[in-house]
């Protein structure tokens, strides 16, 4: 189990120094997060560190998960869709369902809830909780982690009003909220340099890695680490390939993404990609297990350039993930992306498959230039993507609401 402390060998001692202080009075606060799933996800994945590492500073921290059935599910997976901008169907029954499992879990959980100091709700699933506990004691926040950009209107409309109960929402990025008449923080996504996607690995298990796969070591080597999916543009990637290995024939791609089988539409995605690729010997096709974390961290470290060339993107943590293993990273100008990759800072923004492939070119004729932006890459997510920085502005806004 890892403690706080152990994040000072990447943060420095002072970050740590300042968690300590800024928790100091706000010791024995009691906060809940709630969400609907313990495992599985980026909201779950997030949670299992900074619940602990709350409570490692002396705050009263829990975490409770509401449960659904299948109704509920497909009414939220509706939701989530929607949210999104897809036309999604909203049916009584469904949301019914919805209404029904909240008022359930609320009186499994509502002694709890309505003693807490700060209660953190995360996502639609749990928001009607609010409703059903009426002496509620403290400050309630709606953590919303989705793009509520462009919403499907009737979606947004009936989730709204429950919103409106809310004293604050925090979204992910400024361009992710939607008015509301409260006030609205932004917590941008983090990754933990200490789980096994980001550690740091030895040299001898990159190498390793690269060989399981029957990846040159000698040559160089782009990467994309992405779902199959159609905003992500893996055929954007291939062409892009095509046309930098024309000035670079040792080039090497590799797409690595989880298997597909259970999404009818990654999985044709993926055909498709297949198709394009041919049977390039040099363009890698990865099928990765979802705990494969180990191996995409040792292929982003073996790669000389990433690549997330997404036409539409929610944050793009494997943007951060890349910077932080010092590489530059060539993005499609679009969502999170634009805040991570500086351009011609930490990396490029690119628009067609024509300037990645001009940005790769231009790269590897130059390591100096990606040993430069590498380093520029690792430490502006040392200072803005980190756990670290997202527990700490989770401690300020506690501090600030607890007054
Ligand atoms: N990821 C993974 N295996 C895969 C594909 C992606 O573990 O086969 C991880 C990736 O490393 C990153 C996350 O899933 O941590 C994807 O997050 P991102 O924000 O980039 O995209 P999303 O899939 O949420 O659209």
């Amino acid at each position: 189990m890892l403690t706080i402390q152990d994040y000072a060998a990447v943060t420095g001692q002072d970050v740590i120094n300042h968690l300590w202080q800024l928790a100091q009075p706000i010791q024995g606060m009691k906060v809940v997060h709630v969400n609907s799933t313990r495992i599985g996800g980026g909201v779950a994945e997030i949670l299992t560190k900074l619940v602990p590492l709350k409570k490692e500073l002396g705050i009263d921290a829990r975490w409770e998960v509401i449960a659904g059935n299948d109704r509920f599910y497909e009414c939220t997976k509706n939701f989530h869709n929607g949210l999104q901008g897809k036309e999604v169907p909203l049916s009584d029954t469904l949301l019914a369902a919805y209404e029904e499992v909240n008022k359930d879990n609320a009186e499994e959980m509502r002694s709890v809830l309505e003693e807490a100091d700060i209660v953190f709700i995360h996502d639609p699933q749990p928001l009607p909780l609010l409703e059903w506990c009426p002496n509620r004691k403290g400050k309630w926040i709606w953590r919303c982690h989705i793009d509520l950009s462009h919403p499907h209107r009737p979606v947004w409309k009936y989730l709204r009003k429950y919103v409106l109960g809310y004293d604050a929402s925090i979204f992910s990025l400024p361009d992710f909220a939607q008015s509301l008449p409260h006030n609205l923080y932004l917590v941008a996504p983090s990754i933990d340099p200490l789980s096994e996607k980001n550690m740091d690995l030895d040299a001898k298990e990159v190498l390793k890695t690269q060989l399981q796969f029957g990846i040159d070591p000698e040559r160089p080597m782009v990467l994309q680490v992405s779902r199959f999916d159609r905003f992500k543009d893996p055929v954007g990637v291939i062409q892009a390939y095509r046309l930098a290995k024309t000035f670079v024939p040792s080039l090497q791609l590799v797409l690595a993404g989880g298997g597909a089988t259970d999404d009818p539409e990654g999985e044709a995605v993926l055909s498709q990609v297949r198709a394009v690729a041919h049977d390039d010997p040099d363009l890698y096709i990865l099928l990765l297990a979802p705990d494969a974390h180990r191996t995409i961290n040792a292929l982003q470290r073996a790669a000389d350039i990433v690549i997330q060339k997404s036409v539409r993107e929610g944050f793009g943590l494997t943007v951060t993930e890349g910077l932080w293993k010092a590489k530059p990273v060539i993005g499609g100008n679009t969502g999170g992306i634009r805040l991570q990759v500086l351009n011609h800072h930490t990396g490029f923004l690119v628009s067609t498959p024509e300037g990645a492939a001009l940005r790769i070119r231009y790269l590897l004729k130059r390591p100096e230039k990606i040993y430069e932006m590498g380093r520029k890459a690792r430490e502006f997510v040392r200072e803005n993507f980190l756990i670290t920085r997202q527990l700490k502005e989770h401690l300020s806004l506690m501090v600030f609401l607890g007054i």
